[in-house]
C-alpha cells in the first residue's frame, strides 16, 4: 500500500517536472500572473453580458471588459483576501472601507461612457481599484480619497503598479478638484446623501456623473447625472446599491487593522 502511493508520487512528481519543462506561450501572463484565469473567468461569468445571470444586466463595452481583464484586482485586496479577490462581492480594505464588487465597477465605468481622451474624476479612492479600471481606458484619472492612510497606501500601490496617468490626492472630494476641473466623467463611489452642488459645477457640458444616493440604512439608488451641451441638468436612476457613505471629516471614522 504504502510502496504504491510513493510510486503513484513519483511519477506525479516526474509528470510536474516535464510540465515545467514545457515553454509557456508567455512569461508574462501564466507565471508571473497566475490570477488571471481567474480574473477571465470574473468577467466572463459576472460581467460580460453574454455570461451573467438572468436579472443581471450585463457590461457590453468592450473597452470595459478589457480593461477589467488586465487590472490585478488581487493586489488591491488586503493579503488575506487574495483568494477571494476575484469572488462576485465587495471586500473589506480596513478603515470600514470596502473595494467595491466587481460588478459594480464594471457597470458604472460602463455608465460613463468614456473614451481614451477622457479625463475622469472619482471620488472615493480606497483601495484605487475602480480607478486603475478608468485607467486602463482614458488618458488621465484624478481621485480623491479622504481617509489620509488610504490615501497614502493607495498612491504606493498605484506607483508600484505602474499607473501613472491617476492622480490621487487626500481630501474631501465633495468638492471636487478645481483645478483640473472641467472634467468629461465624474464617479463617486460613497453614497452621499445628496448630488454635490461643485461636482456638478465641474462636470463638462456632455459630460456624465455616477453617483450613489441615498443614507447609510436606507436603499440608495444608482444614479446618472447628465449635463448637456446647453448646460441642462438630468438625472435618472439606474439602480439600487449599497456604498459605504460619503463622509465629510473623519472625526467618527474607527480604525481596523
Ligand atoms: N472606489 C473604491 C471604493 C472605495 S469605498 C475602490 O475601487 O476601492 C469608498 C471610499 O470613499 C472610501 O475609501 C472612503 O474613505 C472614501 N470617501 C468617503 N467620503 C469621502 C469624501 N468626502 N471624499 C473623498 N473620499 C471619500
Amino acid at each position: 500500500m504504502m510502496r504504491t502511493s510513493i510510486a503513484v508520487l513519483a511519477v506525479f512528481s516526474t509528470v510536474g517536472l516535464l510540465l515545467a519543462n514545457i515553454p509557456q506561450p508567455s512569461t508574462k501572463d501564466s507565471e508571473s500572473d497566475p490570477y488571471r484565469k481567474q480574473r477571465e473567468r470574473m468577467v466572463a461569468s459576472q460581467i460580460d453580458w453574454r455570461g451573467v445571470r438572468a436579472g443581471r444586466v450585463g457590461v457590453r463595452d468592450e473597452a470595459v471588459l478589457d480593461a477589467m481583464r488586465r487590472v490585478p484586482r488581487h493586489e488591491f485586496v488586503p493579503k488575506k483576501y487574495k483568494s477571494s479577490a476575484y469572488a462576485d462581492s465587495p471586500l473589506p480594505i480596513g478603515y470600514d472601507q470596502t473595494i467595491s464588487q466587481p460588478y459594480i465597477v464594471g457597470f458604472m465605468t460602463e455608465m460613463l461612457k468614456v473614451k481614451k481622451e477622457h479625463k475622469v474624476l472619482e471620488i472615493g479612492t480606497g483601495s484605487g481599484y475602480q480607478a486603475a479600471v478608468l485607467a486602463e481606458i482614458v488618458d488621465n484619472v484624478y481621485s480623491i480619497e479622504i481617509i489620509e492612510e488610504l490615501g497614502e497606501q493607495v498612491k504606493e500601490r498605484l506607483k508600484r503598479l505602474n499607473y501613472r496617468n491617476i492622480t490621487v490626492r487626500i481630501g474631501d472630494g465633495y468638492f471636487g478638484w478645481e483645478e483640473h476641473a472641467p472634467f468629461d466623467a465624474i464617479i463617486v463611489t460613497a453614497a452621499a446623501d445628496h448630488i454635490p452642488p461643485p461636482l456638478v459645477k465641474q462636470l463638462k457640458p456632455g459630460g456624465r456623473m455616477g453617483i450613489p444616493v441615498g443614507g447609510r440604512f436606507q436603499v440608495q439608488n444608482l444614479l446618472i447625472v447628465e449635463k448637456a451641451l446647453d448646460g441642462t441638468v438630468t438625472t435618472k436612476q439606474k439602480m439600487p446599491v449599497r456604498f459605504v457613505p460619503l463622509t465629510r471629516s473623519r472625526k467618527n471614522q474607527k480604525q481596523e487593522r
